[in-house]
């Protein structure tokens, strides 16, 4: 038997596209750490090492606070598996790709969906919600996307939370790319039920996924009538196995490596603190901005309404974007995003995620794209997205 595998060689990029992210140092050293067996009492510890945490990151007392095995999205069918039920009404609104996918899991769950539509990069009016809710009967949860990855859009949650309490309705909200990165309150804002993922802003690998949810959420899975349709995201079991001390029971091998990563990556954001990090991703996030418009380029979403984590920049007309995607990875060693759905081929998108949220990254992007940008023709004067990135940093 002959061995004709070479020795793995991934190369170093820079990764300001929508995720993965660019994972920070520490925490690639914390998971080279041994992996241990599941009834260790140092794993049992690190599980409580990580809820404390998450509980602050998420700006919550909840009990129910942990991670599922899996990436954003094994938290999302988390989310919605253990609250709806067949014959459930939830309204989902959906402004871009991942209330899409919301949707759909939602009625792999038997669930009723009712839409609650707005375009591609532009904000979901509380008052659609609203009359949504008066249509359509007694409504069980309303699903929405915090930071839209897909399209680039902060959605306001406050008054839509209000709004879905006021109709007996549960508020369920994903917070894959906008965790620790843009100012989000669990307890103050009244979220029933959010998740996120490893992945964006806490600057570890793609496989975890922080889920919190309220007291009146797990009531609402304790007077199911029928059994949660997955076995494996069942919170009801997962409580017992991350809250149940020494009682805990078997229910999966926890990926160990992975909880060395969320715990290095919660400890970062704690010693940076909450609220200097979000600063952070909004200075980075607005010298960029300043930068790409300096060079001719135009921003798909309104400034009240940004990302700061991620951001979408219209391709401009005779530009082929793809080339230029091309040229930034292969020449530069950086990787952005396409545009997908209803967004596709019409922008790039532009992550500056956690450890990848830097001045430093955002030189070299600006310089980057304008190298790029020029080989396609585009601009006149070749360094003034760099120049005026430059001068709002020093204004800030
Ligand atoms: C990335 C992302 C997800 C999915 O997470 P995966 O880690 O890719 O499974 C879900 N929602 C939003 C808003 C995201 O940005």
């Amino acid at each position: 038997m002959t061995n004709d595998l070479s020795e793995l060689n991934v190369p170093y990029r820079l990764l300001l596209g929508p995720g993965p992210s660019l994972v920070h140092p520490r925490v690639y050293r914390a998971m080279t750490a041994p992996v241990i067996g599941y009834l260790d009492p140092v794993f049992i510890q690190l599980l409580d090492d990580t809820q404390r945490p998450l509980r602050t990151v998420f700006r919550t007392e909840n009990d129910f606070t942990m991670a599922i095995s899996g990436t954003g999205t094994a938290g999302m069918e988390a989310a919605i598996y253990n609250v709806v039920e067949p014959g459930d009404t939830v309204v989902v609104c959906q402004n871009g790709y991942f209330a899409v996918r919301m949707a759909d899991m939602v009625r792999r769950c038997g669930g009723e969906v009712v839409l609650v539509e707005a375009d591609w990069g532009k904000l979901i009016e509380p008052e659609r919600v609203e009359a949504a809710l008066k249509d359509a009967g007694r409504v069980k949860v309303v699903a929405i996307v915090h930071g839209e990855t897909s399209t680039g859009v902060l959605q306001p949650l406050e008054e839509i939370s209000r709004i879905a309490h006021e109709h007996g309705a549960l508020l369920l909200a994903d917070a894959v790319t906008s965790l620790a990165g843009c100012e989000l309150r669990i307890d103050d804002w009244g979220i029933d039920v959010c998740y996120s993922g490893t992945q964006k802003c806490l600057s570890a690998p793609p496989g975890m996924a922080p889920l919190t949810m309220s007291a009146q959420a797990m009531e609402a899975v304790a007077k199911r009538s029928e059994p949660v349709r997955s076995w494996y995201v069942d919170v009801s079991m997962l409580q017992n196995y991350w809250g149940g001390g020494n009682a805990r029971a078997y229910h999966h091998t926890p990926p160990m490596t992975m909880l060395y990563a969320l715990r290095e990556g919660l400890r970062i954001v704690l010693e940076e603190g909450l609220e200097t990090r979000i600063v952070r991703h909004l200075r980075n996030a607005r010298a960029f901005w300043t930068g790409v418009e300096a060079m001719g380029l135009t921003l798909h979403v309104e400034e009240k309404h940004r990302l700061t984590p991620l951001t979408t920049v219209r391709v401009p007309e005779g530009i082929d974007e793809m080339a230029l995607r091309q040229g930034l990875l292969l020449e530069h060693n950086i990787e952005i995003g396409r545009g997908f759905g209803n967004l596709e081929g019409q922008v790039w998108r532009i992550g500056l995620m956690g450890y990848g949220s830097s001045e430093e990254n955002v030189f070299a992007l600006l310089y980057a794209l304008e190298t790029q940008l020029a080989k396609q023709k585009f601009g006149r004067d070749r360094g003034a997205g760099v120049a005026a990135a430059a001068r709002a940093f020093a204004a800030d």
